[in-house]
């Protein structure tokens, strides 16, 4: 496992490289963790990254802003780029080795294939933004291609991704474990996000109202009301600090369909803060 005291990581752009990186540290017996990202890393990254350093020998985390994850109106050009900061705090967190492919290895000339998952990513972030998942599982796919892990770490943050990757990766038998792991939060209950630094001053006040929905979700479920006043209650903490709702949802944590009675729950949200959209969720637990 590598500590806190660690020497910087590699940073390798070569994806035959990173991959015969990879297969030689498992052949040494060595157990890998990987942890995809966006980069404009935080401690909710860096909690992936300590969480795998436990768990693994070596750590390899991917920093790709990945074009076809973003709509054509979305904020790809404006997306945050902090490579030196990242790779400082990869470091502090443990990782061995910092995966940046350029977008032309990823999509090479004539690249023609894509992966579609069907009924998991169809509603909720992928009925708003279409397409965004082929994107995420085409990438995904391809990472779990050029970093052959024994375990990759993804965040609870993004709910429905955790979902769609774990269904992309039993349909097609990807010899990796999936591990998802809490979303680490601001003091006022924000979720970390990269997105949240969009936020003008105003905007970061208004945007405590996503985690303030969700926890009055959480009390209605468990004072045993009808899903549908949970949902209102989600709805209810985002008009009261101007934020448009895109969807308050509580459905089935694995099928993301209705729950049934009796299991645990998630609740969805994601709303509009200014032109920053952002997102969140709670567990909810089993009820009598
Ligand atoms: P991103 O760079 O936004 O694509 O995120 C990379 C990974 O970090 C994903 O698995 C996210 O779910 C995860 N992540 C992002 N924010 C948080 C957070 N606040 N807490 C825990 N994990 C997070």
């Amino acid at each position: 496992m590598n500590t806190p005291s660690s020497p910087a990581p590699l940073v390798v752009a070569e994806p035959r490289l990173m991959r015969d990186t990879i297969l030689a540290a498992r052949r040494a017996g060595r157990r890998v963790g990987f942890v995809p990202t966006m980069g404009a890393l935080h401690a909710g990254h860096a909690s992936l990254v300590e969480r795998a350093a436990v768990e693994c020998d070596d750590v390899v985390v991917s920093i790709f802003v990945n074009p076809k994850q973003f709509g054509p109106r979305e904020d790809l050009a404006r997306y945050p780029r902090t490579l030196p900061a990242d790779v400082a705090l990869l470091g502090a967190s443990g990782a061995r080795w910092v995966f940046v492919p350029e977008a032309a290895t990823a999509y090479p000339a004539g690249h023609a294939t894509s992966v579609v998952v069907a009924a998991p990513a169809a509603d909720f972030e992928g009925a708003i933004r279409p397409g965004h998942f082929a994107g995420v599982a085409t990438v995904v796919c391809w990472l779990f291609n050029v970093v052959p892990a024994d375990a990759a770490y993804f965040g609870a943050k993004d709910w429905q991704q955790t979902v769609v990757v774990r269904r992309m990766v039993a349909d097609l038998a990807i010899p990796i474990a999936i591990e998802v792991c809490p979303t680490v939060r601001e003091p006022d209950g924000l979720a970390m996000s990269s997105r949240n630094a969009y936020l003008s001053p105003d905007e970061r006040r208004r945007a405590v109202a996503l985690h303030e929905g969700l926890e009055s979700a959480a009390r209605h479920w468990q004072a045993g009301d009808d899903v549908a006043l949970v949902e209102e209650a989600i709805r209810a903490a985002l008009r009261a600090h101007d934020v448009p709702v895109d969807y308050a949802r509580v459905v089935d944590p694995q099928s993301l369909v209705p729950p049934r009675p009796g299991a645990a729950a998630v609740a969805l949200v994601a709303g509009r803060v200014g032109t920053t959209r952002l997102l969140d969720n709670l567990l909810l637990p089993p009820r009598p």
